[in-house]
């Protein structure tokens, strides 16, 4: 069966991963330029920095597999199991990308082809599955007997809106309760190495924010570079603010905790960060419209719920095959 899945975030990646594998033709449509979609790393400069999210964690017997698999090929490996002053958090290994936190994912990318710098503008409902058409380019079009959706809730009711589809009243409101919170993210180059004790990160050091990590610590960049992320409150309050209203407090909190100076920076909107309200199950499947939904959205925060949300997906897509 010739499979497209929009969205090349680790809930595509680890659905397209698992439908490949069970022998059917996949694709995985992505606007951006790679594949990892929150899972984000940058390269500034000799630099690498990881902007998105931080570390991944595994509880349940599937994520463990995945794990497992990403160890042996040394694409990950563990950063740290406790934050000095932190009792509070749970002691469980979060482990980061080799090379970032997009490296897992490549390595799932490496089973399927992906169409990358394809934004979907509209998917249209064939008799025989459905046609996926390009923003901009009407030439750029492919054609599926089944179509996975795996963007942010909010994304996916704008590709609904643009494709004038619509699905059950029930299932789209359930679509619509779906939120997220905000992050801004600021992400640049230290002077030197910064003055943060392993594990090199640090959260919540005052209330507007709440991560802050040296990536050179952390083991991914080869020159001082570090991350910050406000909290939901501030990136809020300072989300259409330009840069420089929003980001001179985030720099002087930045430095004063690392300890050093920062000597070129930038900032990220991140529109849907975590999931607060989720859709309640952890996919949508309708094997009549030959249509499936996940992503965090379904699943529920964390890097390991946006994965087994794919991998249901694609058991979801497998039983159809088999009835
Ligand atoms: C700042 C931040 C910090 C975080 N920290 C952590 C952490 O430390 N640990 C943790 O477990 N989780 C963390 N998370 C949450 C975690 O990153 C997400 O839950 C998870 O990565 C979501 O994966 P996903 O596949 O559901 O969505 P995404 O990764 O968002 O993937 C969706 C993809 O769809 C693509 N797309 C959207 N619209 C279109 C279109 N029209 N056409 C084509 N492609 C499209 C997007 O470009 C994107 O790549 C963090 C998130 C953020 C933002």
């Amino acid at each position: 069966m010739k499979i497209l899945v929009v969205g090349a975030g680790i809930s595509g990646c680890v659905c397209a991963y698992q439908l490949s594998k069970a022998g059917h033709d996949v694709v995985v449509i992505e606007k951006g330029r790679g594949v990892g979609g929150r899972m984000a790393t940058r390269r500034v400069g000799g630099a690498r920095i990881d902007h998105g999210a931080q570390f991944l964690t595994a509880r349940s017997t599937r994520m463990l597999a995945l794990l497992e698999g990403w160890k042996t090929n040394c694409d990950v490996m563990p950063w740290y199991d406790r934050i000095p002053n932190r009792p509070d958090l749970p002691t469980r290994i979060r482990y980061r990308g080799s090379e970032g936190m997009t490296s897992p994912v490549k390595r799932l990318a490496q089973s399927f082809s992906s169409e990358l710098g394809f934004f979907v503008d509209r998917i249209v409902r064939r008799e025989d599955g459905w046609l996926v058409v390009e923003a901009g380019n009407e030439e750029r079009r492919l054609v599926a007997d089944h179509l996975v959706l795996t963007l942010p809730s909010v994304q996916m009711l704008d590709l609904f809106d643009r494709s004038s589809l619509a699905l059950d009243h029930e299932t789209m409101e359930r679509l619509r309760s779906i939120r997220h919170t905000r992050c801004l993210a600021l992400l640049g180059l230290m002077e030197d190495k910064s003055s943060l004790s392993h594990p090199g990160a640090t959260t919540h050091p005052v209330d507007q924010v709440d991560w802050l990590s040296d990536n050179q610590s952390k083991g991914i960049s080869e020159q001082p570079a570090f991350t910050l992320h406000a909290s939901d409150a501030y990136s809020r309050e300072f989300w259409e603010a330009p840069d420089e209203e929003r980001a001179p407090f985030l720099l002087e909190v930045a430095e004063e905790k690392l300890g050093t100076r920062i000597t070129q920076w930038s900032t990220h909107r991140w529109g849907f960060a975590k999931p607060v309200v989720t859709f309640g199950e952890t996919h949508w499947h309708s094997m009549e419209m030959s249509l499936t939904m996940a992503g965090d959205g379904f699943g529920g925060e964390r890097i390991e719920n946006a994965a087994l949300s794919g991998w249901d997906a694609a058991d979801a897509v497998l039983e159809r095959k088999s009835t």
